[in-house]
């Protein structure tokens, strides 16, 4: 039998290989934008027409190119960008494999135009399916014009492949932000068709992001960046993360090193931690982040198309990553906070936190109901008193109501001495001036303006704060209840229940093993105020499930805030004058005051600045 082996011709070679760099339209553009960044363009000019299908031109005013050099660019594994292995390590520009022209030389019509500042003429090359039909002399401008028609002409299968213009084009915009987002000292124009869609002048990187995100709205994007920046001998961070309030659901994420976009799942979980509990689980913060990093630290040598970047320092990146982050949002999240506007004010932080008391055994009389017709009488409130009461007296502190107790519940536990030593200490620094609108938002005075505190989500936050501690720290109060319950599991949730069961023992449930997947519910916690226990419980059972599913997600998270949703005082629940201060108070002593343990905004601050400029 003869041999069957024999080399496939350049054409058929070309053709293969361009399908791993050149997929779409988007590729083309990516390749040849990229080139010119790396040929020291300042001005980069890009036209599409029909999302690339037909026309993909590039026009850089970058080196441009010896006639030599035109030529050979087009061979395959022809670069001037490495010589050896060696420089694979020290990698400063964006192209190395000298693979993309070819690739595209293989699969569409390519015109090239180029001339170097000191050459007098310049050279024209034609190629299409890897041959090349026309070299000549031509006058151009100094620089790279690369004119891409009709790709994959020579086929169809790849052409079929195409989605929609629109999905292209959004492909190709996706590939013209990694590279204008880490470049933008260099201006791009881009048209689409006759249609210019972006004329971006060489600026900082504030504004770039600005101006390709803010098109539509600008003042939203300049609020809404904070700046990140942080220097160490492994690396320099910068960039731009987005406030939690403006995440969204499909943000905008950009890491970059070394003036490359990358793919970075794992420095990406860095920053998503940073703001864990400030913003909602579905959504996601915008950010922009550049890194710089010594190259031989880097490994970007993985596979044409992909973006992900292999780190030799990841760890102690991440962690100081982390902290910029951190640091940024931190700085941010300093509401006016404690500056409260009056004299002898709230100093809430100096209390000593109810968590760290061990609470005694209780005693409940089960009949005392404090808001029941024969119990305590809930101050009502005029503008007399909401104005009045920063100049009275406070109202003696059996008036007071404990809000980790809720007012809705059947019975109310009776507080240890120390507790009450806080909520007299606590209603004596009462005498503040704040207003309840609509019974859902308190407005209380600070120094520098007004806060407008949601108290909904602000006792969310205090019961889910306190539910934390009592499952981490300490232990809840139980309130027993008359009629137990019977809780009836399937085996399944069974097993579940059974690895959750101490937590729910210490916010305060008292829940007596039956047998057969069963358990009487004799006593709840202190704070809880459903009156379907039961739902409640199947409620958290199914949450704490899905929740166990993500390994970077707690469980006792999930448990505290399914209780504290449960639990918390709603909209439309009437305050007197020291429940909205004791309310405030306790939220200014949550680490975390600005947003609910699920990401929703508790306080809006009105500066005073603010407030001046409308008048
Ligand atoms: P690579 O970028 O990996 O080197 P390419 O196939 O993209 O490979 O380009 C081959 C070579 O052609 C480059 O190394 C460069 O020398 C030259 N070249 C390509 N585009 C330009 C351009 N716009 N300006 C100047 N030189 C270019
Ligand atoms: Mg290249």
């Amino acid at each position: 039998m003869s041999d069957i082996i024999h080399l496939l011709p350049d054409s058929v070679a070309n053709q293969i290989a361009a399908g791993e760099v050149i997929q779409r339209p988007a590729s083309v553009l990516k390749e040849l934008v990229e080139n010119s960044i790396d040929a020291g363009a300042t001005f980069i000019q890009i036209v599409i027409k029909d999302a690339g299908r037909t026309l993909i031109q590039v026009v850089d005013n970058g080196k441009g190119m010896s006639e030599t050099d035109a030529r050979m660019a087009f061979e395959r594994h022809a670069t001037s960008k490495i010589k050896s292995a060696d420089d694979l390590f020290a990698l400063r520009t964006m192209g190395f494999r000298g693979e993309a022209l070819a690739s595209i030389a293989a699969v569409a019509q390519v015109e090239l135009r180029t001339r170097r500042t000191d050459d007098e003429l310049g050279v024209l090359i034609d190629v299409a399916g890897t041959r090349v039909f026309k070299q000549e002399s031509v006058q151009c401008d100094t620089g790279t014009s690369f004119q891409i028609k009709n790709l994959f002409f020579n086929v169809p299968a790849r052409r079929r492949f195409l989605k929609s213009d629109n999905v292209e084009k959004s492909h190709i915009l996706t590939e013209f932000y990694r590279i204008a987002l880490v470049n933008s000292n260099v201006s791009f124009s881009f048209l689409d068709g006759d249609d210019e869609i972006f004329n971006l002048p060489a600026s900082n990187n504030k504004v770039r992001i600005e101006s390709i995100f803010g098109k539509n709205a600008k003042k939203k994007w300049q609020q809404q960046l904070l700046n990140i920046e942080t220097s160490t001998n492994l690396v320099s961070i910068y960039g731009y993360v987005g406030k939690p309030e403006y995440a969204q659901k499909s943000a905008n994420q950009y890491f970059f090193v070394n003036g490359r976009y990358m793919r970075h799942p794992y420095f990406h979980k860095a920053v998503l931690l940073a703001y864990n509990q400030m913003i909602q689980a579905s959504e996601s913060p915008n950010y922009f982040i550049y890194f710089e990093v010594d190259p031989q630290t880097i490994d970007i040598n993985i596979h044409p198309t992909k973006t992900e970047i292999k780190f030799e320092n990841e760890q102690a990146i991440w962690s100081i990553l982390s902290a910029a982050i951190k640091e940024a949002l931190g700085k941010f999240n300093i509401v006016p906070s404690i500056d409260f506007d009056q004299e002898g004010a709230v100093d809430m932080p100096t209390r000593m936190p109810v968590e760290n008391v061990r609470p005694p055994q209780t005693n409940f009389n089960p009949n005392y109901n404090p808001f029941g017709n024969s119990g305590y009488k809930r101050p009502t409130l005029d503008w007399e008193d909401l104005y009045g009461g920063f100049e009275k007296k406070a109202e003696p502190a059996s008036s007071s109501i404990d809000w980790e107790s809720n007012i809705d519940s059947p019975v109310s536990p009776t507080f240890s001495s120390i507790e009450k030593q806080q909520e007299i200490e606590h209603t004596e620094s009462a005498r503040t001036e704040n207003f309840q609108y609509k019974n859902r938002f308190i407005l209380t005075g600070i120094k520098s303006g007004l806060l407008m505190i949601d108290q909904q989500r602000a006792h969310t936050r205090i019961l889910f704060d306190l539910f934390m501690t009592q499952m981490e720290k300490s232990h809840g109060l139980t309130q027993q209840v008359l009629f137990p319950e019977t809780l009836e599991l399937s085996a399944d949730d069974d097993l579940f229940f059974e690895q959750i069961l101490p937590d729910l023992q210490r916010v305060g449930f008292d829940l007596e093993p039956l047998g057969n997947q069963s358990y009487s519910v004799n006593g709840i916690p202190a704070q809880l105020g459903t009156s379907s226990v039961i739902n409640l419980l199947l409620d958290m059972l199914e949450k704490a499930k899905t929740t166990a599913q993500d390994p970077t997600a707690s469980i006792h998270e999930s448990i505290s805030l399914t209780l504290a949703e449960a639990s918390s005082l709603k909209a439309g629940q009437r305050l007197s004058n020291e429940e909205m201060s004791d309310l405030i108070d306790r939220l200014f002593a949550c680490a975390n005051y600005n947003f609910t343990p699920d990401g929703k905004k508790i306080v809006s601050t009105f500066t005073l600045e603010e407030l001046e400029k409308r008048f």
